[in-house]
């Protein structure tokens, strides 16, 4: 046992042995962190077979408890297509003898976007599956419950917001579609006798009064808080006047944020998608690398999970090609309780209606627990069909090396230690990049190298349910950003009345703050950073985490009467090793007259096989996931389905 989790003097005034939701299965023999750090090696000893195991940690309560981001279960089975368990076709799967007209490989956005683009545009009799790894669906749009003081609450465990679309657009149809209704996003209002803080909708935006918290880097200790006008002014940041002096000249030049080309592919924007952001930021905006490596990294390149010196300086703007009506933080970002979860739970409410009982209203699909045996019950005939757990590990067709020839393709997967396979007439893979390169079997050259050029990063959201906020009220904000430790922001939001019989919020009430972790290693390769990312995300024990997060919570709200062991109720890591993806410059538009890597994959179905998820949409956002789910079914009922 290693020293970063034995347990330590103070360990009992941060609250660690306290009971907080689901985690009374720990223990303190856990194993290193420091050490494994940046092991190759796989720490499997941490990697229990969960739910509850030394990894995952406690997953809450509801639908989603044994689906906290990539749980031990999940990922241990994946992980056995990357170590090379399935380069032969296992002698012993079982035939499950069905064959579907198409079967679509991930149950997230892209995935749950093609089966309803299947079923609505398929036309009668043709049946569709969705294979999905983990036991809940959504991806990255699932949710982490709550119950803290008898009140359920809900936070996102990946993403978070959607906007408010052209109201004749496809997305706006296709909202119309799942219940989704936009003028039913009425939220909770104020509802305590001490005077009111401005509160935002999601836990993203920010509109409140924030303040910026500075510790050890900034050689603050004991750390400091800038709130109100001051935290403003660059005159008070604890940084050498330099930097102050170019934080003062940089002030009101938002301006700058305006988009620098006319249309996706000009010469303009192919200059952006040559150069990173920090270099962007640096000739374009006159910035310098101190300030952009202090102040904004990961900032920048939030939306794509690594920092600006290996982005693409095109991600900076290429949530603008998605087209929305309203995209203001301020007026335009809505969220369900536990995020785009809201989204997913209403599209697979659509494609199997007795898959959440009650009638198609935000309140019922937002509250009603998934009726699991609805989703995939054995030998009914309905038009789509949700096969949860199941890890694909082999795509391939009928006919080796002769995909024009073959009729169908096999689907293997694994299953609760057993591995099947079945028959599809045609394949979505709606996964991402990570696992369709290595499942899908004698991929032409140009698929490959394509999928060669797919970065992803790994990001980690831990929401930490308090039984009241007043720690963040007595500083006067509602909102909070810093630049070290675990996560950069957090805040207090409202969420959507139909979600909750709480009405009211108050600096009384209990919430859950999120925290975004990134990982970002500056000055490293692209590659690297996401490596070292998750070799830190997999050898780190949820004690080391839930440490860390203790202390750090301790450090920064204790002075206005935080107290982790009584006002933390729970903890939960979702832990995401392929989060993001993270496009290096050439992306979006090629570089070296070759076409960019996610046209190939697009443009060309292989076979009976067509490509979808958000990776290839360059922006992650679940209309891009959408988009490309429909697009990839279109091709398949267009070229592919006789
Ligand atoms: C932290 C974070 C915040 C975000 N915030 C927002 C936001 O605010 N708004 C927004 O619109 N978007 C947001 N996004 C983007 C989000 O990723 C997309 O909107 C969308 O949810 C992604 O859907 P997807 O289906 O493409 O991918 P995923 O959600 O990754 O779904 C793919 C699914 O396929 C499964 N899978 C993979 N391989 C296999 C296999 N071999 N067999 C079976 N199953 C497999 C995966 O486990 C996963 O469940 C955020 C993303 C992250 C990480």
């Amino acid at each position: 046992m290693s020293d970063s989790n034995r347990d330590r003097p103070h360990d009992k005034t941060l609250g660690m042995d306290a009971r907080i939701c689901r985690r009374d299965f720990l223990n303190s023999t856990l194993l290193a962190s420091g050490g494994l750090l940046l092991s190759p090696v796989f720490p499997r000893q941490l990697l229990g077979e969960g739910p509850d195991d030394d990894w995952t940690g406690p997953g809450g309560v509801g639908d989603y408890r044994t689906a906290n981001g990539n749980t031990a279960p999940v990922m241990n089975a994946a992980h056995r297509i990357r170590d090379h368990a399935f380069d032969s076709a296992p002698a012993d799967a079982i035939d499950t003898g069905e064959v579907f007209d198409c079967v679509i490989v991930g149950g997230g956005v892209s995935g749950l976007g093609a089966a309803l683009a299947f079923k609505t545009q398929g036309g009668e009799g043709l049946k569709c599956l969705v294979l999905e790894n983990h036991p809940m669906f959504g991806g990255e749009a699932r949710r982490n419950e709550f119950m803290v003081d008898g009140q359920r609450l809900m936070a996102p465990q990946g993403a978070d917001h959607f906007q408010i679309p052209y109201p004749h657009s496809f997305i706006a149809r296709f909202y119309e579609m799942i219940g989704l209704d936009i003028a039913e996003f009425k939220y909770q209002t104020w509802g305590s006798s001490l005077p009111e803080i401005t509160l935002g909708r999601t836990f993203e935006q920010m509109p409140g009064p924030n303040g910026t918290w500075f510790g050890s880097k900034f050689g603050q200790n004991p750390s400091i808080w800038l709130t109100g006008a001051s935290a403003h002014n660059p005159d008070n940041l604890p940084v050498p006047p330099a930097m102050r002096d170019e934080l003062r000249r940089r002030r009101g030049r938002a301006h700058e944020s305006a988009k620098p080309y006319d249309y996706p592919g000009d010469a303009r924007s192919r200059r952006l998608d040559s150069m990173t952001i920090e270099q962007h930021l640096i000739e374009d905006r006159g910035l310098t690398q101190d300030v952009i490596r202090t102040f904004m990294t990961p900032g920048e390149g939030g939306g794509y999970g690594l920092g600006p010196d290996v982005l693409s300086a095109y991600c900076e703007y290429a949530f603008d090609d998605l087209h929305c009506l309203d995209d203001s933080a301020e007026t335009g970002w809505q969220a369900f309780p536990g995020g785009n979860e809201g989204i997913a739970r209403h599209m697979v409410k659509t494609l199997i209606p007795d898959s959440i009982p009650g009638p198609k209203t935000l309140e019922a699909v937002c509250r009603n627990n998934v009726d699991f045996t609805a989703l995939d019950p054995p030998n009914a005939d309905r038009p789509a069909r949700l096969r949860l757990g199941a890890t694909v590990v082999r795509v391939e067709h009928e006919l080796p090396g002769q995909p024009e020839k073959s009729g169908f393709v096999w689907i293997t997967y694994t299953r609760e230690g057993k591995v099947y396979r079945l028959k599809a007439r045609s394949a979505v893979m709606a996964g991402g990049c990570w696992t369709t390169k290595r499942i899908v079997r004698d991929l032409p050259a140009s698929h490959l190298e394509a999928y060669r050029q797919f970065y992803r990063s790994p990001c980690m959201v831990v929401n930490v349910a308090v039984r009241n906020w007043m720690f963040l009220y007595k500083l006067g904000i509602s909102g909070a950003n810093w630049y070290e430790g675990l996560g950069s922001f957090t805040c207090v939001h409202k969420v959507p009345l139909f979600s909750t019989d709480q009405k009211t919020i108050g600096p009384e009430s209990p919430t859950v703050l999120t925290f975004k972790v990134l990982y970002c290693y500056p000055g490293l390769g692209i590659e690297e950073q996401g490596n070292r990312g998750r070799a830190e995300l997999l050898a780190t024990s949820f004690q080391e985490y839930e440490r860390q997060i203790r202390e750090q919570m301790t450090d920064m709200f204790a002075r206005t009467g935080f107290d982790a062991r009584r006002d933390i109720a729970g903890i939960i890591l979702n832990r995401w090793g392929h989060a993001y993806l993270s496009p290096q410059p050439g992306f979006f538009f090629g570089k070296d007259g070759q076409p960019a890597p996610r046209e190939v994959l697009r443009n060309v179905p292989f076979g009976r096989i067509t490509f979808a998820n958000t990776d290839l949409g360059g922006a992650a956002d679940h209309k891009v996931a959408i988009i490309e789910g429909y697009r990839a079914v279109g091709q398949i009922l267009d070229r592919v389905l006789t």
